[in-house]
């Protein structure tokens, strides 16, 4: 079994409370052992046993006991209060088991029944205090033969999706895919072999906090494909896409499985399921996504603000944060869908006004998917009504600004966009303009809706008026001038009089009560009207409960409309986001063209650029950018630490997701052909936590490229070898490179220290040298940060060290020792006669020996000796040239 937080509930102890309460609250947990259960007692939830010792460690409240003995610790949360509190467990990855007290206290003499109404998991969660930016995803896994099968699923948008993939690399895709969704529960068969031996796990499947293993039949397609077509309403599934995809089928089965039964609501947003194939979208895979910061720092401290999707956003509703997110992890891969887009936002680039008129009506507009969702599962208070019914408001106009735009995707978009006129005049007209929190009181319909409640509301009220009346009538009949009619919950309407005028009270008074100061009556008149009264309200709420219900099925009627009108949000507000930011920033229009190039003039790091311009530190150079994979399909990029070698591949690679994704970009140009996968190997990542050493890291990750690239991939190859010792390292980078220039040919930017492979540029005629400019001066060396042609004039290393500001005196012994041990290096080679590729390799030929000549003393040599060096060097040459053919 897998860890996950279960409560150990001790059976002994429950056994040793026998009260009639605590069996009750053992069978409730007996039902859901791996919950924390809140046990409902009057105003508050309880927690008892292990369950309260965790949630007063989590939650900082007070541990109690419940009996003298104090064998049974308890802690407890007000229920009023109680969303906040769960919502901070289920962050913690906590499932809650919520057992309500089903009678009223009142109205019985035993123990009030009880009944576990919702179970809350960390992936179904639906509070308010979930992120907007973020969707809150709920997975499934299910594994086969040679296949592999991720599903996802936000309860709290109704997004839900499914993807499958096969061949020797499902697996690794597909958690690659997990990883992307950075869901909060993970489903998957209990038994699965491949997930129940712990040791092999990837990183993904570890780190996320809840893991939910399900009995195996529910991972069946006989059970997934009928449950499926109910919930979707549809006959088949050929409609979405999944009847050829069996596995993935199973796995959004497992879901729709799970989400019914922990929900009390009829989860009637889910209505439908989009399945992807990965052909569909530029691949990233989890190190490429962590390399390039896109969605999280890599180190947390950098702050948020150094990400890709920080930088992007200026997004006005939570539906186009989202979707931006989503379209960072997954751009595009089709050509007319990209153009479109930038048609789309070339136009809104253009006219500020509209511009800004788009923009305006989306920041009107709340989080409708979330909205639904907490209706669908009947979570909804009145304000979440009123909520809906003000965004909904913004609608029409936005649609009649969208759809005057003479552009097909905006044509597109403005029509999936449903005014929703009639939903929101009949929730505006129904519910009071600043409602309570909750219905239990009533106050939330409006007058005018229903005459029945209008004339108990002016019945109520007309008592309470006839209630005033009584008050003057007695105070003049008794003479007692501070006589009171008042009203408590307990004992209902009663005349208050001070102990004092006792002796002025009527014969026809009924003692109720008796206080310090003072003695409450009631009369049989009063008691008419109290009975009036509090019939009128009970049935009033009643009434109210009934309305506030039809309106929450009239909201559910339109429930695909509104999730309909909910994605044509996120993608207006995703375009005119992208529009805003070309104009703010200059970003261009890039070109898509068929060859596979990738052309870049004066090309900047997104957000490089802007975290400069916030700190004021001066301006980020524009560098252009040539690959080519017909002339010059792999760069090689020399030059100094801190040069920017590593900025500038980050900064192509970004580009093409961006211009990927329909956005603009920061260019003064941009032309590429689509890009199916982009790979990086970037820096030493620290990976020495999961027990393996970062050389290892590298290497696999080396393998993955070189292994699965094809000629439409990026490649981005950054200080490779940096982990081993110099010759291993340059020779792995070496072979390498001759690799890629051989068998994959994809756009391919490899940035290095290793100042020695730039001789590789004779060789392989697709390679080009380019180097980071850097002004040497008798005072140090500077860094231009722009890149040039040509291999960089030496290694700067011992530079470096002087800018950062090392001694002298260590700067001059390092020079000395590097003089040395460039020297010795050249021998050790040159002995190892063996090895002659790598004699090639590191030191041309022709210099090994003129060294070996410069080196010897002919004074000494016997004509002997002489003759024997001249034949070890034929033989040199000749064994050179053969190792070369
Ligand atoms: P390298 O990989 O060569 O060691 P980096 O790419 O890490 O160098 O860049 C070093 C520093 O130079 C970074 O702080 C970066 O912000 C800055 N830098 C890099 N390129 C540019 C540029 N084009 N304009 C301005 N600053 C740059
Ligand atoms: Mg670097």
């Amino acid at each position: 079994m897998l860890a996950f937080p279960v409560p150990d509930i001790s059976v002994q102890s429950v056994e040793t409370a026998q009260t009639p309460l605590m069996r009750q609250y053992a069978a409730a947990k007996q039902q859901h052992p791996d919950a924390l259960l809140f046990f409902r007692l009057g105003d508050f939830y309880e927690l008892f046993f292990e369950d309260a010792h965790t949630a007063s460690r989590e939650l900082q409240i007070t541990l109690t006991a419940r009996d003298k003995e104090r064998a049974v610790p308890m802690c407890g949360v007000p229920y009023h209060a109680a969303e906040g509190y769960i919502a901070r467990l289920l962050r913690k990855g906590y499932r809650i088991a919520i057992c309500e007290q089903m009678e009223d206290p009142k109205l019985t003499k035993k123990i009030v029944r009880r009944e576990v109404t919702r179970v809350l998991t960390p992936g179904t969660a639906l509070d308010s205090s979930l992120s907007s930016e973020q969707n809150n995803f709920l997975a499934s896994l299910f594994f086969g033969e040679n296949i592999a099968a991720l599903a996802l699923l936000d309860l709290s948008t109704g997004d839900f999706r499914a993807a499958e993939f096969s061949g020797p690399q499902a697996a690794s895709l597909c958690f690659d895919e997990l990883q992307k969704a950075s869901a909060s529960e993970v489903l998957f068969a209990g038994t699965n072999p491949m997930l129940a031996h712990k040791a092999e796990l990837p990183a993904t499947f570890d780190r996320i906090k809840t893991k939910t293993p399900l009995e195996d039949w529910v991972f069946t397609r006989d059970y997934a494909v009928p449950l499926l077509e109910r919930q979707l309403g549809a006959a088949s599934l050929d409609g979405f896409g999944l009847s050829q995809h069996p596995a993935a089928a199973i796995a959004a089965g497992a879901i729709l499985h799970y989400a019914q039964n922990t929900q009390r609501g009829e989860l009637g947003h889910i209505d439908s399921i989009r399945f992807y194939e990965r052909a569909e979208h530029l691949q990233l895979d989890q190190v490429t996504v962590r390399n390039l910061e896109l969605i999280e720092p890599i180190f947390s401290d950098s702050g948020s603000n150094a990400t890709l999707f920080h930088t992007l956003d200026a997004c006005q509703t939570p539906m186009g944060k989202r979707l931006l997110r989503a379209s960072i992890l997954r751009p595009l891969f089709d050509e007319p869908c990209i153009n479109q887009r930038y048609e789309a936002v070339d136009h809104l680039r253009h006219d500020l006004i509209l511009r800004e008129e788009i923009r305006k009506a989306l920041g009107g507009i709340l989080d409708l998917e979330r909205l639904l969702a907490r209706i669908s599962l009947d979570s909804a208070g009145p304000r979440d009504l009123l909520a809906l019914s003000a965004s909904l408001q913004y609608l029409p106009q936005l649609q009649r600004t969208l759809a005057q735009i003479e552009i097909p995707l905006w044509r597109h978009v403005a029509a999936r966009l449903d005014p929703l006129e009639e939903l929101c005049t009949k929730l505006q007209r129904a519910i009071q303009p600043s409602p309570p929190l909750t219905l239990a009181e009533g106050g939330v319909i409006a007058a005018g809706i229903d005459a029945e409640l209008d004339e108990l509301r002016t019945l109520s009220q007309s008592g309470r008026q006839s209630i005033a009346a009584i008050e003057e009538r007695e105070r003049a009949r008794t003479g007692i001038g501070s006589l009171k009619v008042r009203f408590n919950s307990v004992f209902g309407y009663y005349i208050e009089i001070t102990k004092s005028n006792l002796a002025h009270v009527p014969s026809d008074y009924e003692r109720k009560q008796t206080l310090v100061n003072a003695e409450r009556f009631t009369t049989p008149e009063l008691k008419d009207y109290e009975t009036k009264i509090l019939t009128a309200h009970e049935r009033s709420v009643e009434i109210e409960k009934r309305i506030f219900g039809e309106l929450r099925r009239s909201v559910l009627d339109d429930a695909s409309r509104i999730r309909k009108t909910g994605s044509a949000v996120a993608e207006a507000d995703l375009l005119a986001n992208f529009a805003h930011l070309a104009a703010l920033r200059n970003y261009v229009r890039p070109q898509l063209v068929q060859d596979t190039l990738l052309e870049l003039a004066g090309a900047r790091h997104p957000v490089i650029e802007c975290l400069m311009e916030d700190a004021g530190e001066g301006r980020f150079v524009p560098n252009d950018l040539y690959l080519d994979v017909e002339a010059s399909a792999i760069l090689l990029l020399t030059g100094p630490n801190m040069g920017g070698k590593s900025t500038y591949l980050r900064q192509a690679a970004m580009l093409v997701i961006m211009a990927q994704m329909g956005c603009f970009v920061p260019s003064a140009s941009m032309r590429y052909g689509l890009v199916d996968r982009v790979y990086t190997r970037i820096g030493a990542s620290d990976n020495v936590a999961r027990g393996r050493s970062t050389f290892m890291v590298e290497m696999t990750e080396t393998a993955t490229i070189l292994n699965t690239a094809t000629a439409r991939s990026l490649i981005l190859l950054d200080e490779m070898g940096r982990g081993t010792a110099t010759f291993d390292g340059l020779s792995l980078a070496w072979a390498t490179l001759e690799y890629l220039h051989a068998h994959i040919g994809a756009r391919t930017l490899f940035a290095t220290h290793y100042h020695e492979l730039t001789m590789l540029a004779e060789q392989l005629d697709h390679l080009k040298n380019l180097s980071v400019a850097v002004k040497d001066t008798p005072k140090g060396i500077f860094f231009l940060h722009s890149i040039e042609p040509g291999p960089a004039s030496k290694s700067y290393g011992i530079d470096v060290a002087r800018l950062a500001g090392l001694p002298p005196q260590v700067i001059q012994r390092a020079r000395q020792v590097l003089k040395q041990h460039e020297r010795s290096e050249r021998h050790n080679v040159a002995a190892e006669t063996e090895a002659p590729l790598q004699l090639t390799m590191f030191t041309p030929l022709s210099q090994r020996i003129l060294d070996r000549l410069q080196e010897t003393d002919i004074n000494s040599l016997t004509p002997l000796q002489a003759l024997n060096l001249l034949e070890e060097l034929q033989s040199e040459i000749a064994s050179s040239q053969g190792g070369k053919a």
